[in-house]
């Protein structure tokens, strides 16, 4: 009896999709409705209506007044007028390529940059003010007077979740570089601060000038974005019982540290040294001794100092500002700022050859001179560490490339350095009242995926951190839930997502993935790029996302295929520090000397290197988000030229099509939100039905109410051990109340 009862709870439509099909466009020509098609030679989708059919063919005329024949399979319903214009897209009747995308072009046209799919908010780039922001609109969500699709909302979603059900959120926001992630993250954070703060408006000041400190060190412009975020970042805010703010903290994830030195054209190192050489005040200037910006070779390499609309000077007062919020000392701020100055210092410090074989010494000038002052060391100290090797009692002359090497390699990690110690400093002073901490709510937002011509290192790890967050996505959205119907023997069309598995098995797999052999090379004092290269030639080739060429291999990501230089790579990934470099940096000036002796007690022997710290730490995040509920926001960036009110249709698509939107959708519409066990439900409803119906078996319990209250059998079905339903079942509750 059960298993009858079973399949008639999951009866479906019973005729095949080729009749299926021809029932609507006869609907469509008989009701004179407008289609999709897209003519040949075009790659814009038209909407027209059909004038004649004619067998598999049908005549349609198009916007510029021809007439075209073209074949059945080549058009696609279009959703009437009354649906030009829908939240959520999922209420699309028709849901297509076209469809999608004329919704969201629409609504982008009106500002309307928020639409839900399903679960998952959609939040296209506006690349200029949008006035739905501020007190007004947060005031709005929180007394519930919107419901429109909003980062508020979504935020509202989680705080109320949070106080409902007392467990952990996170919001997780993902997009290819430039969609907006950052902004978004920031807007959900000043919903966030907001309903949580009451009077304690400290905390929340702090939460958004911390954003101001994280951008300046950890944010530059890229040719996809002009403030793009090279570290990754994950924000736990901390509420109380009450629902108030408690504290807060920030992890940052692997900075991009070669930019502090190599840059591509038309790009920029990180803000904070153009805000500094712009904006600081002439004591300190004189005290840095601070040139202009186009004075120092890491940042005049590039050909791009400036960035349109952006005022350095002005974010330079403002970082100084945040710094003040965050109660650092003065002392303090002006060794960072010695520090920042140190760098733009180093860089600057050039070298004469001084023998046969080419090696070389820095020079004692200005350069270095003042890299040494700031640092807190003596000059004659630093052109030697520039001039040699020190390995236990020998040393051994540099050559031009490899005293460049390690002058760079000092930069680095100070910034690098630096940039961690600023977000310690962060966290302390944003810790406060940690016993009374009882649920978190976490925001992430990384790096965007990116492909340049040439890619390295950086892209590396931002692409597989991308490829790590996008399987986290789509197996919580379109996997997780289906499972949990088939496992309850429910009637399922399953929809077939692609998944990510075998390129992040080509990065992950152990001892013959490309992180264990990145880690290997870059601890080996044998391993060349070359041996790189024939290693993964060997070990990976059998991975269809893998391909290899000289100097040059390519992996096909979700987000697209990426070709990756070999050259340098090993180096990059190398977290190991030479010991002279630790020793002259022991006998620097705080705080650098109070950085390097962290490192004299670590074993730089066999450091683990860059990326294998990164997997393991990517993984924590993500095993934290796993124990929470999630909230998804997708970023899409409307065009590559980040201009306002553009909105390009093959872009948009692409991103869609690599965050699963259709999928997602699909499953959407039918999924089934609401569900209870036999038991549940029988002992719920149970009062509603009369003694005689009622079964010592819940099931049949269970579907005697349905059926006596001819709950419409298109809005559940019946699995093994639940009862799954499309909506609330309004009508039971209802009687529920009168019983
Ligand atoms: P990356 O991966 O490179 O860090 P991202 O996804 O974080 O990129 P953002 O820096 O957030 O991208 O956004 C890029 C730019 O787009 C912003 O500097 C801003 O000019 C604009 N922008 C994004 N979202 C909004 C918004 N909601 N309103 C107005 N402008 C926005
Ligand atoms: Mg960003």
């Amino acid at each position: 009896g059960d298993q009858r009862l079973l399949e008639n709870g999951g009866a479906t439509l019973a005729t095949s999709p080729e009749t299926e099909w021809n029932h609507i466009i006869n609907h469509f020509v008989k009701n004179q409705l407008g289609v999709w098609c897209k003519p040949p030679q075009k790659d814009l989708w038209e909407f027209v209506k059909i004038e004649a059919t004619m067998g598999e063919e049908v005549s349609v005329v198009l916007s510029d007044g021809s007439a075209i024949t073209i074949s059945t399979g080549e058009i696609l319903p279009a959703n009437e007028k009354n649906l030009d214009d829908v939240d959520d897209l999922v209420e699309l009747c028709y849901l297509n390529e076209p469809s999608v995308l004329h919704n969201l072009k629409y609504r982008y046209s009106r500002d309307v940059i928020y639409s839900k799919a399903g679960n998952v908010l959609l939040a296209v780039n506006p690349f200029n003010e949008v006035k739905i922001y501020g007190n007004d609109f947060v005031t709005a969500y929180k007394d519930k007077k919107s419901n429109k699709p909003h980062v508020y909302a979504t935020a509202d979603a989680a705080y109320r979740d949070m106080m409902k059900d007392g467990g952990n959120q996170s919001i997780i926001i993902s997009g290819v570089s430039g969609s907006g992630k950052t902004e978004t993250s920031k807007f959900a954070m000043q919903y966030l601060t907001s309903v949580g703060s009451q009077n304690n408006n400290k905390i929340k000041n702090k939460l958004i000038q911390a954003n101001c400190i994280l951008e300046a060190f950890g944010n530059a412009k890229t040719s996809k974005n002009l403030n793009s975020s090279r570290f990754g970042k994950l924000i736990d805010v901390n509420y109380n019982a009450e629902g108030i703010i408690s504290g807060a903290s920030i992890q940052a994830l692997l900075l991009e540290k070669s930019r502090v030195c190599r840059l591509r054209r038309g790009e920029r190192s990180y803000h904070i040294f153009y805000q500094i050489c712009a904006g600081a005040p002439p004591i300190l200037k004189d005290m840095l001794s601070l040139k202009m910006a186009s004075e120092y070779k890491i940042l005049n390499q590039s050909g791009c100092l400036k960035i349109n609309g952006v005022d350095d000077a002005d974010n330079f007062i403002m970082l100084v500002d945040a710094f003040d919020t965050f109660g650092i000392p003065h002392e303090v701020q002006e060794s960072v700022f010695e520090l920042v100055a140190a760098i733009l210092w180093l860089g600057n410090i050039s070298f004469v050859v001084i023998d046969k074989e080419e090696h070389v010494v820095p020079k004692a000038d200005e350069a270095s001179r003042n890299a040494a002052r700031l640092m807190g060391c003596k000059t004659d100290d630093l052109i030697d560490l520039l001039s040699t090797n020190r390995i236990h009692d020998s040393t051994t002359p540099l050559t031009l490339q490899q005293a460049t090497v390690k002058r760079d390699a000092l930069a680095k990690f100070i910034y690098d350095s630096l940039f961690n110690w600023l977000v310690e400093e962060i966290n302390t002073s944003l810790k406060g009242d940690e016993q009374h901490a009882r649920h978190t709510i976490s925001i992430i937002d990384i790096y965007g995926f990116e492909s340049f011509q040439k890619n390295s290192f950086p892209q590396l790890f931002i692409n597989y951190a991308d490829e790590r967050l996008q399987q986290h996505f789509i197996h919580h959205l379109c996997k997780l839930e289906q499972e949990q119907y088939e496992l309850d023997g429910i009637h399922w069309k399953n929809v077939e997502s692609e998944d990510n598995e075998e390129c992040l098995d080509l990065f992950e797999q152990n001892p013959t993935g490309l992180i264990s052999i990145l880690d290997e090379g870059s601890n080996s004092s044998k391993a060349t790029d070359e041996t790189f290269t024939d290693k993964i030639k060997k070990h990976l080739s059998s991975n269809s996302r893998f391909s290899c060429e000289k100097g040059t291999f390519r992996i096909r990501h979700f987000a697209g295929e990426v070709p990756y230089d070999t050259s340098g790579l090993l180096e990059q990934n190398s977290d190991k520090l030479q010991f002279d470099i630790i020793q002259l940096l022991s006998s620097c000036k705080k705080p650098l000397n109070h950085l390097a002796s962290g490192l004299v007690k670590q074993d730089q022997t066999t450091s683990q290197s860059a990326f294998v710290k990164f997997k393991d730490h990517l993984y924590k995040i993500i095993e934290q988000l796993e124990n929470s509920k999630q909230h998804f926001i997708r970023c899409i960036k409307p065009n590559i030229k980040q201009l306002a009110g553009n909105f390009e249709n093959g872009i948009v698509w692409e991103q869609l099509k690599h965050s699963q939107v259709m999928d997602i959708l699909q499953i959407s519409k039918s999924r089934y939100p609401i569900s209870f066990t036999h038991q549940e439900f029988a002992t719920r409803f149970g009062c509603l039905l009369s003694h005689n119906l009622i079964s010592t078996d819940p099931l049949r319990t269970s579907v005697a109410i349905l059926q006596h209250y001819r709950v419409p059998t298109q809005t559940y079905r019946v699995g093994s051990t639940k009862l799954f339903f499309q909506g609330q079942v309004d009508v039971l509750e209802n009687f529920r109340q009168e019983v």
